[in-house]
């Protein structure tokens, strides 16, 4: 099977609506960000502040770059990049407006401005901790390069959290993808597998039918256009669900194939097949909801690896 890869193609259009919402969110946000965190300067609360900041900026670029049919993820994350450098720059000046008021805004975003007010920061203390104890010193310089670490990581994972998803370059959208169309009982080592791989797809039909909750598993991801028959990925992904003497859950996967290229009567035999597997249970309904469940599952996992 042949990996879809993407056509690295950049509209202009959309990559000028990336970057003017990328960099508003970036800098109206940052705005924001700085007279929040002023206010409300306790630690646990600027942590949240910092994590809806980020999720906000990366999430303006996710979405309008989606909408801007841009097929290069390492775009996503440059245009992440500039704005959290930007961002991050009028956070800063704003903090001492913030503080100092209004009277230090002319030199607020000088260098020398932002390293006074670092400075100043550093001796007096910013955010307070336990017993109302300000941070200051290196522990607060500390804060700061974590909050750039997190800021940095966050934005650039939510700015290409779809960028990944196959494109059909004959009819210029997107395909559309259904996730777990076939949940099979099988741990992904079995040597059919390596038929599956070379394109058998119907050497699938050895294995049983599995649940959400199996384990192990195979999950089967399937993309298609939405408007024509070309455009068929499929993904495979190895999950072993792990119960720890506490009761908490662990998901492991494993990627066999992520969008490998089928045929159009080879995804209407995924697709067939999958009714088939799943015709006549009774527990279909209990299935979706289980559906549910598991997406919380993965999101457990994406954070444990
Ligand atoms: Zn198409």
């Amino acid at each position: 099977m042949q990996r879809y890869s993407h056509s690295g193609i950049v509209p202009v259009g959309g990559a000028i609506n990336t970057v003017l919402a990328g960099l508003a969110a970036a800098v109206l946000g940052g705005v924001v960000y700085a007279f929040l965190a002023y206010w409300l300067s306790w630690g646990p609360v600027r942590l949240l502040l910092m994590l809806v900041y980020s999720f906000a900026v990366g999430f303006a670029i996710a979405a309008v770059a989606n909408r801007g049919k841009i097929r290069s993820p390492l775009f996503n994350t440059a245009i992440a990049l500039v704005c959290v450098a930007l961002g991050m720059w009028v956070y800063w000046g704003s903090y001492d407006v913030a503080r100092n008021g209004i009277a230090v805004a002319p030199s607020a975003w000088t260098p020398a401005g932002l390293v006074r007010s670092g400075a100043d920061l550093f001796e007096k203390g910013s955010f307070t901790m336990k017993r109302k104890q300000k941070a200051d010193g290196w522990l607060l310089v500390f804060f700061w390069i974590a909050e750039g670490i997190c800021v940095t990581g966050i934005v650039i994972a939510i700015a290409r959290i779809d960028a990944e998803r196959p494109f059909c370059e004959t009819c210029q959208e997107w395909t559309k993808s259904e996730e777990g169309l076939l949940r099979l009982a099988s741990d992904g080592n079995e040597p059919v597998w390596q038929e599956v791989l070379a394109g058998d797809l119907t050497a699938l039909a050895v294995f049983e039918r599995a649940f959400t909750d199996t384990s192990p598993q195979v999950r089967l991801d399937l993309a298609r256009c939405p408007k024509c028959e070309h455009s068929n990925f499929v993904s495979l992904t190895a999950i072993t669900i792990t119960t720890d003497k506490k009761g908490k859950t662990k998901t492991r996967q494993r990627s066999l194939i992520t969008n490998g290229a089928i045929t159009d009567p080879e995804a209407v035999f995924l697709a067939e097949f999958s009714k088939q597997i799943k015709g006549g249970n009774e527990d279909d309904i209990d299935d979706e909801g289980e559906d549910e469940n598991e997406v919380e599952d993965e999101g457990n996992d994406a954070r444990a690896t």
